[in-house]
């Protein structure tokens, strides 16, 4: 039987509690399920037929393991009796260096694998049959016969540890959980311009003074909060990792078969080291730590200079303290968003530019990554960098981190180089993964947990030659928003190991239903073991659907498994409220409440939630004089008349008119009586977004014939700065009327003193409401 075949049914018997069915995440190339099971108790042996410290370290993770779920210590012997667990190094045909074959018999478990890496990931699919936490149940691992093997060898995930500093043991437990989706690159984001976190013992300021600062733990990182300071006794935020603590992590990660690739950001990004050693920057300031503000924007500048060889001899005496430590093939030397302006005002990089015949500062860039290229190359290291390392020239051997989209590595796989794909769109995963508005506060973007899920690290553009080069693809965790542990799981669970399935398991297996279904158990797990994760896959999406003047409401959902269930009464949905089948009808003011429920158990959290209001424009056709903005679509054309009001979050809801009025006709279908006619429009300063000057409302029983009934003045200044709604109304004595005409006049430009002055503003329309 196919794993393909794990279907409701084999969940269903899952919480019957018969014969569990494997939910192995990563899905392993081939699995063959077989009646029976092996029951594991205390009398289980361990046998390797494989010598070697690393085998013998497997083991031991795994028998610690098994003891902590079920606190049974198995004996490892040189030859085991009766019912045995069999580890072996041996030929395996067709599974690669990486693979394994895994076979479960009622008495014994078999594996096999050409290196200890294999062996590793047997394990990891052995312990997924296994209980999440410690229980005094019998253990039942069912009968399977498993071979398998990875589809790409760079399977990453990248955390930043600048914007946020996490201890040693959370870095470790971070490990812990790539290791078991059979993760293998964990790439380490050492140095930016919000903190330096690695000792080096040449240069102990950058530890000393730059790996500190003072800011509010707990609130979202920011530039202006950003305040080095020298004085360690006051209260300060950051911490670094001493060298011992960086091999004693690289070590625990290679015990899992992960390789830990340090990332020392150049030429920009580099505050924090510029802020410490001033010298080797372009403009070298007079800095004083102490003072508040005094860190970014005003006296340093971000990136070392590139016309100062002194600056390269510290980079190289950096790198060869970060090189003793990583015996990672790849350093990684950032590369990306790097700002010129430093170098275009200083003389050393000019007279640089002048005597290596560069162009440009774009060429200066390449002539410093190339620089650095040479020195790693020398130490018989590999240089990997983001997309930007392309601009002016790409060094010989580099490698490319593409994260602005996939050009970049298209781009570079088509001239040879390799790859490795981590698109912001479905791979930052600082991006939000639920709706905004039940979620924790993130950098921004929508990256689902089904976005991640079908991302395809191959793009269609490179043909097979060229796709050789794409190693593999990473997810990257930056931490500007993100200041705990528990935020981080929360960010990486479950994405993590939707891209673990996308770069393990064959491209044909790849389903998302099915996933979704051995996800359930894994999700269970994570509660089991406290581990926060992201529920946002499983909220339901409420969306207003016009259909021949009625307002329908839709609701949908990305995980298909479940069954939505809802209220309309502002009650919490329960497996007895109203079962979602099709679009139902908003006769009148209500609230809806919708959630999802999995095999009939209702998924915990916070109810999608929104309210829909009827009055005589609701649903009506509706015809705009100048198109919307293509930028805020909203709900479709008929977003003014959908029946919902918007918030001050500006992507939702609101139609968008960059500069010009709004003139929009809505058509009542028949004469009516009516005493009130609103629009409804939002002002968000800092978003340039202003209250229009005023809204003109007229009304016409033919739709060629108007009167105007009034024009209504905006009377909240420009100025207030404070993101506000408002309804523009006009009440009359009740009168019959077909059509209504409202004109908003856009404020046209934004006003003295605003950061977009001159430039086009935005008028921001969410209803028509007629009463
Ligand atoms: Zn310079």
């Amino acid at each position: 039987m196919r794993s393909g075949l794990l279907t409701g049914f084999l969940l269903w018997t899952f919480f019957l509690n018969a014969q569990p069915p494997v939910h192995i995440i990563p899905q392993p190339v081939r699995l063959q399920l077989q009646d029976g099971a092996f029951l594991l108790d205390k009398n289980v042996q361990v046998q390797a037929s494989a010598a070697g410290r690393e085998v013998s370290g497997i083991i031991s993770y795994f028998t610690g393991a098994v003891k902590q779920v079920s606190g049974y210590a198995l004996p490892v012997k040189a030859a085991a009796v009766g019912k045995s667990i069999h580890f072996s190094i041996g030929s395996t045909e067709g599974v690669g260096e990486e693979g394994y074959v895994l076979s479960v018999t009622p008495t014994r478990i078999a594996i096999r694998a050409s290196k200890p890496a294999g062996l590793f990931y047997a394990v990891q699919s052995l312990l997924q049959t296994l209980p999440a936490v410690r229980t005094n149940q019998v253990i039942r691992i069912p009968c399977m016969e498993i071979s398998d093997y990875p589809r790409f060898k760079w399977r990453g995930m990248m955390l930043d540890v600048s914007r946020h500093f996490f201890s040693p043991e959370l870095v470790k437990q971070f490990i812990d959980l790539l290791a078991a989706y059979k993760m293998n690159r964990f790439h380490w984001h050492l140095a930016d311009g919000a903190g330096w976190r690695i000792e080096i013992k040449k240069y102990p300021k950058l530890t000393g003074l730059a790996a500190w600062r003072v800011d509010d733990w707990g609130k979202a990182w920011d530039w202006s909060q950003v305040r080095f300071n020298a004085d360690r006794n006051k209260a300060t935020y950051g911490g670094y990792y001493t060298q011992e603590q960086i091999k004693e992590i690289v070590a625990y990660a290679a015990a899992r078969q992960i390789t830990v690739v340090p990332e020392i950001e150049m030429p920009g990004h580099s505050e924090a080291a510029m802020a410490a050693y001033p010298e080797y920057s372009c403009l070298p300031h007079k800095h004083t730590f102490n003072e508040p503000g005094d860190f970014y924007g005003r006296d340093v500048h971000p990136n070392y200079c590139a016309g100062n060889d002194s600056a390269f001899v510290f980079l190289q005496n950096i790198l060869e303290e970060v090189m003793a430590l990583f015996p990672s093939r790849y350093i990684h030397v950032g590369g990306d968003e790097v700002d010129k302006t430093s170098w275009k005002q200083c003389e050393r990089c000019q007279r640089r530019m002048k005597t290596e015949g560069l162009k440009n500062e774009e060429e200066l860039q390449s002539y410093f990554i190339h620089r650095m290229e040479k020195f790693l190359v020398a130490h018989n290291r590999k240089l990997i960098g983001w997309d930007e390392i392309l601009e002016g020239g790409l060094a010989p051997q580099a490698t490319v981190m593409s994260w602005r989209g996939e050009s970049g590595g298209i781009k570079a796989a088509q001239m040879n180089h390799d790859v490795v794909m981590s698109p912001t769109g479905p791979l930052y995963f600082d991006y939000y993964q639920g709706d905004p508005e039940t979620e924790p506060l993130a950098f921004g973007g929508f990256n689902t947990l089904k976005r991640v899920y079908s991302y395809e690290p191959i793009p269609a553009e490179l043909n097979s030659e060229q796709a050789k080069h794409v190693l593999g693809a990473q997810a990257n965790l930056w931490t500007e928003q993100i200041a705990s542990y528990e935020h981080v799981l929360y960010m990486i669970l479950p994405r993590m190991p939707a891209l673990a399935e996308v770069l393990w398991s064959t491209k044909q297996s790849r389903n998302w239903k099915d996933f979704n279904q051995r996800l359930q158990p894994h999700l269970v797990g994570f509660e089991q073991r406290g581990l926060h994760y992201s529920k946002g896959n499983f909220k339901v999406d409420i969306k207003p659907q016009v259909v021949d003047g009625r307002l329908l409401v839709k609701l949908e959902t990305e995980n298909e498994d479940g069954t939505i269930y809802y209220t309309t009464d502002g009650t919490d949905p329960g497996t007895g409220s109203l079962r979602y089948e099709n679009p139902f009808e908003v006769k009148g003011a209500m609230t809806v409440k919708a959630a999802l429920a999995i095999n009939n158990s209702m998924i915990r959290g916070r109810p999608a939630q929104q309210a829909f209001t009827l009055n005589k424009a609701t649903g009506r056709p509706l015809q705009y004089a100048t198109p919307y903005s293509k930028y805020y679509p909203a709900n479709g054309p008929s977003t003014l008349v959908d029946g919902i009001r918007g918030t001050t979050d500006a992507g939702k809801q609101w139609h968008a008119f960059n500069g010009s009025d709004m003139v929009a006709t809505v058509d009542l279908g028949q004469a009516a009586t009516a005493g009130s006619i609103t629009l409804g429009c939002l002002q968000s300063y800092g978003q340039w977004i202003f209250f229009p000057q005023w809204v003109k409302f007229e009304v016409s029983a033919d739709g060629k014939q108007f009167t105007e009934l009034a024009t209504v003045s905006n009377t909240v200044p420009v100025a207030d700065k404070a993101p506000q709604t408002k309804d523009f109304t006009t009440r009359f004595d009740p009168r019959s009327f077909r059509y209504v005409r409202i004109t908003a006049k856009n404020l046209g430009q934004c006003p003295k003193g605003h950061p977009g002055e001159g430039q086009a503003a935005w008028l921001f329309c969410d209803e028509i409401v007629v009463e």
